[in-house]
């Protein structure tokens, strides 16, 4: 299992948890949090909820615990992502 995507739903309190669980995906700004385009297929910074790029190369391999692990920390619970 991998994850192939990640994306943000409104409510983001920029509360920095998942940014200190998993800094290659995460970067919260002064409003919500961003999917860093980095490690995205269409290279943008966003929320990725409308846009829903996967994530790119081996990202969902490589960083599907610390993707878990920032998306268990969120105090919200708008941290969603999709296995496949
Ligand atoms: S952990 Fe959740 S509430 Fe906190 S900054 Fe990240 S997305 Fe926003």
């Amino acid at each position: 299992m991998a994850i192939t995507k990640v994306w943000i739903e409104e409510g983001c309190i920029v509360c920095n948890a998942c940014e200190a669980e998993c800094p290659e995906v995460f970067h919260v700004t002064d409003t919500s949090c961003n999917v860093n385009g980095a490690v995205r297929e269409d290279g943008v910074d966003s929320e990725n909820r409308d846009e829903q790029s996967l994530l790119s190369g081996s990202n969902g391999t490589d960083l599907e615990a610390a993707i878990e692990a920032a998306s268990a920390s969120c105090p919200v619970e708008v941290i969603k992502f999709d296995k496949a």
